[in-house]
């Protein structure tokens, strides 16, 4: 006789099954992304409104551009290795999520 295990069906809005797999990301993204929001409301603000001392973890930094978009293209970018909103080191060939062009 075959064992028998507990399974569960997720069912998504499309009235599909959802893998788990498609499942747990979209679980742990909103979860990062509840996160980011509540730390970003407790985090000091400039007077544009823009986040300060952000941890990299949360600002997704990385130390490679991302495309043609880095830090030394960023309006946020404070030569020759600071950021106003990103905490610690920054390389001007790195990247984070609060990227803007400059002007
Ligand atoms: S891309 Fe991110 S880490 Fe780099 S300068 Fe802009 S805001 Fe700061």
């Amino acid at each position: 006789m075959p064992e028998q295990r507990n399974r569960v069906t997720l069912i998504g809005p499309d009235g599909r099954a959802v893998s788990r797999r498609v499942f747990l990301k979209g679980t742990l993204l909103g979860a990062a992304t509840a996160g980011t929001g509540a730390l970003s409301a407790c985090m000091p603000m400039t007077e544009r409104g823009i986040p300060r001392n952000v941890p990299k973890l949360f600002a997704l930094y990385q130390d490679r551009p991302n495309g043609w978009e880095r830090c030394g293209r960023c309006r946020h970018f404070r030569a020759p290795h600071g950021c106003e909103i990103v905490e610690g080191r920054i390389s001007p060939r790195g990247w984070c999520h609060y990227f803007e062009a400059r002007a």
